[in-house]
This record gives structure tokens, sequence and C-alpha cells, in this order.
């Protein structure tokens, strides 16, 4: 299975979890502390989990993650 990593820009996040419903893996949270716009924002638990399928980021409405694809060198 593919693996990611998703990058959350913090600071543009509005604290409005949709990512954290969308995700399959369910390896998105509500922070407890909050960003500079005083907002609880969206932070990964577990990126070992991460299936890069792109979920959070599409569901996002303010274009605040990325997902980066993990390449894995084949053996
Ligand atoms: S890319 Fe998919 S598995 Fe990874 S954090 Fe986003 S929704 Fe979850
Ligand atoms: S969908 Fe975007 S704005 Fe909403 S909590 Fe997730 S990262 Fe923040």
């Amino acid at each position: 299975m593919a693996r990611g990593r998703p990058e959350i820009d913090i600071d543009r996040c509005k604290g409005c979890a949709l990512c954290t419903v969308a995700c399959p893996q369910k390896i998105l949270e509500m922070s407890i502390e909050t960003n500079n716009q005083g907002n609880s924002y969206s932070q990964c638990i577990d990126e070992s989990k991460c299936t890069a399928c792109t979920m959070c980021a599409v569901q996002c409405p303010d274009s605040a993650i990325q997902i980066y694809k993990i390449v894995q060198e084949a053996k």
C-alpha cells in the first residue's frame, strides 16, 4: 500500500475538523493548543498509517494540507 506524509500549515487552519472526519485511517486530530488565529488545528497523530489517499487535502476548504507520497526504492 502507498505511504504518505500529510503536511499541515497550522496557521492556515480554521479548525473546521473536516479533514479529521474525511481521513479513513483516523490519524488526524484537532489540537488542544491554538494557532496564531486562535483556532484549534489539525495534526497527524501517526504518519506511519498515512496511505497518501489525499482525502483530507481534498476536503480542506483552506488548502492547508499537502500530501507527500513516500517513494520506496525497489530492492
Ligand atoms: S492522505 Fe489519507 S490517510 Fe493520509 S492523512 Fe490524509 S486522509 Fe488520512
Ligand atoms: S479541513 Fe483544513 S481548515 Fe479544516 S481542520 Fe482540516 S486542515 Fe484545518
